[in-house]
């Protein structure tokens, strides 16, 4: 195993040079081996998510060194901070941060946007991870129409869309029941299982934390104490007789690393496909068209300023961004007289 992340005297104020300046974090050093799964624990304030957008490079340190999968992250300017977030680290929030107007296939779709892969590539790769998370039955849903324990799973499908070495995640369970909050846990057991992600979990779970490789405990911006946890849930589970219902139901989901396609996949693809071929005279057709083409041109730049996955440095990158917006939205208005016909009747918010 090799060290991935690599945090060295790492400082970080707020206000520097000010009379109001804060030192949120006060020296961290820190090393997380490739494939290991840690906890991130310790009070409210006492610096954690300060510790996570470092680690995640959504802020600079003050001061020390950060090496990021052999990568002196110090070194990097913001265009190539935003690639390295993209491409190397997926992000878990407490609430979500799904694109409200847009459904769990595209939300999953967006880093890959950014990064510029192409359409069918993009699609049958969000496919697959909505499988994975088990989510393969909600791809034209919206956010809103998704519990909150299956918008958290749209997240990791997102946060797993360019096959990123790291995971982040700040209290992922935070706003979920304990149940829902189970599976959720299960879920990042299992891609650092079976897709060896490395995991670092923020949580205020002791019992989340414990069944981690390694749990780490912050106090007032300092590192207070490091101890092995008890591993993986999954090893766990052997001894464990009663399985929820829904790893149990799950053994036809067998994950390959080559994500062949299923013939379920196949039929959503295809009916999207035919939708992506009428796009273009879609968007000719009405006033309306151009119209709901424009905010979603708006309202894609808004939420990539807000989207941690996204470089948004680029006058390219935003120009290829809006021109896959418009086939995005374009497909979204179809989707929504889907989604809005029959069979919401089971959105009622419970999991399955
Ligand atoms: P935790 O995640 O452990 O609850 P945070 O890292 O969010 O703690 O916050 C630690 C401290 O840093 C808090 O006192 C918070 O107010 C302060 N802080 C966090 N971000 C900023 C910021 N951008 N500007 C000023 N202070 C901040
Ligand atoms: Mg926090």
């Amino acid at each position: 195993m090799s060290t991935i992340i690599k945090l060295e005297n790492i400082v970080k104020r707020f206000y520097e040079g000010q009379e109001n300046e804060l030192e949120i974090l006060h020296g961290i050093s820190l090393e997380v081996e490739e494939g290991e799964f840690v906890a991130i624990v310790g009070p409210s304030g006492s610096g954690k998510s300060t510790l996570m957008n470092m680690i995640g490079v959504l802020d600079r340190p003050t001061s020390g060194t950060y090496i990021l999968d052999g990568i002196n992250v110090g070194d990097a300017d913001d265009s190539e901070l935003s690639d390295i977030r993209n491409q190397k680290i997926g992000f878990v929030f407490q609430t979500y941060n799904l694109i409200s107007k847009t459904n769990a296939l595209k939300n999953i779709e967006l880093p890959m946007l950014y990064k510029g892969t192409d359409r069918n590539t993009r699609i049958k790769r969000a496919k697959e991870l909505l499988e994975l998370v088990e989510m393969g039955d909600r791809a034209k849903h919206l956010p809103e129409e998704l519990s909150g324990g299956q918008k958290q799973r749209v997240a990791i499908a997102r946060a797993m869309a360019n096959d990123p070495a790291i995971i982040l995640a700040d209290e992922p369970t935070g706003a979920l029941d304990s149940k829902t909050g189970r599976l959720v846990m299960d879920l990042f057991h299992k891609l650092n299982k079976e897709k060896n992600k490395t995991i670092v979990l923020i949580t205020h779970s002791n019992e989340l934390a414990s069944e981690t490789d390694r749990i780490i405990s912050i106090k007032d911006g300092n590192i207070v104490d490091i101890k092995p946890g008890n591993g993986s849930r999954t090893e766990k589970q052997e001894n464990i007789p009663v399985k929820n219902e829904i790893e149990e139901a799950k053994t036809d989901i067998i994950i390959t690393e080559d994500c062949e396609e299923k013939s379920e996949e196949m039929k959503i693809e295809n009916s999207i496909e035919e939708k992506y071929n009428d796009v273009e005279e879609i968007k000719d057709s009405t006033k309306e068209e151009k119209d709901s083409t424009k905010e979603n041109n708006d309202n894609v730049s808004f939420d990539s300023g807000n989207d941690n996955c996204i470089s948004n440095n680029n006058d390219e990158i935003l120009e290829e961004k809006n021109i896959h917006a418009n086939d995005l939205e374009n497909k979204s208005e179809n989707d929504d007289g889907i989604i809005n016909n029959p069979n919401n009747d089971n959105e009622n918010g419970e999991e399955k």
